[in-house]
């Protein structure tokens, strides 16, 4: 029993910035707007603080501006992709 309560501990982090609150993860949309293109990527895996907001980690952001960044070169004015079709190994 005590393995399993220590699990759960383990996916519930204190939030390091505002230590109000414990962190969970969830899958978001994040949406980037630049020279007229709208490029979305859906399900994309962070922490949130319902204290003070969503968090990514550096792994994460720096994949999702990769993602967000080819999307919105492919030209298109609006352009939608999954993060597991794009980084299937990331998350
Ligand atoms: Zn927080």
């Amino acid at each position: 029993m005590k393995e399993i309560l220590h699990f759960v501990d383990l996916r519930l982090m204190r939030c390091a910035r505002c230590d109000q609150a414990d962190r969970a993860p969830v899958r978001r949309a994040k949406l980037a707007e630049r020279d007229g293109h709208v490029a979305v990527v859906l399900d994309v895996p962070m922490e949130e603080c319902p204290a003070c907001g969503c968090w990514l980690t550096l792994q994460v952001a720096e994949s999702l501006d990769a993602m967000l960044s080819r999307l919105i070169a492919s030209g298109a004015e609006a352009s939608t992709a999954h993060w597991d079709e794009l980084a299937p190994s990331a998350a």
